[in-house]
């Protein structure tokens, strides 16, 4: 995916990020410092590995493409330990950080070089490389962001939704 690309999951991430420390029972102003986080992290697996310049050019990064910070464990382990021993504030802007993070490696991982799902320096190409950087940007980002405002107005509901589900089909 582009870096215009990442940026506009921005939007499904920050939905995303809010409704989630809603569910781990954030109040509403946390839920505004996820959000913020969440969209304006979007690009960090990228720009965190230190891009080098020589002569003015770009000649690769110092921490190697896709390794470290494309793994999601890493990210996930920063939740957790945001959510357990973190002020809530500090708590859920970590969170939206990682959203955020999260939300890019999901982007990049159907690229045919592939993300590190399991060990930060082995990467994995799932689904064969399903499209490359820049292809069906437009839908992906479209699809993301009605599913996390989806999550984030259902997450509002205070699971009214899924009881009445339950109690109907149940
Ligand atoms: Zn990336």
């Amino acid at each position: 995916m582009t870096g215009k690309g990442h940026r506009l999951t921005g939007i499904g991430a920050g939905f995303f990020a809010a409704a989630l420390v809603h569910t781990l029972g954030f109040n509403y102003t946390a839920e505004v410092f996820a959000a913020l986080a969440a969209a304006s992290s979007t690009t960090l697996p990228d720009w965190i590995e230190i891009p080098v310049h020589k002569k003015g050019m770009r000649a690769g990064t110092l921490i190697p493409h896709r390794t470290i910070t494309h793994w999601p464990p890493l990210w996930l382990g920063l939740m957790y330990f945001a959510f357990y021993y973190l002020e809530p504030y500090y708590a859920a802007t970590l969170i939206g950080i990682s959203v955020g993070a999260i939300t890019h490696i999901l982007a990049d991982a159907p690229n045919p070089m592939g993300v590190p799902w399991f060990w930060p320096h082995k990467r994995v190409s799932i689904l064969g490389g399903l499209w490359r950087s820049g292809q069906f940007e437009k839908t992906i980002t479209a699809v993301f962001t009605a599913i996390g405002v989806f999550y984030w107005v259902q997450a509002h509901r205070d699971n009214a939704w899924l009881m009445a589900f339950i109690e109907r089909w149940g």
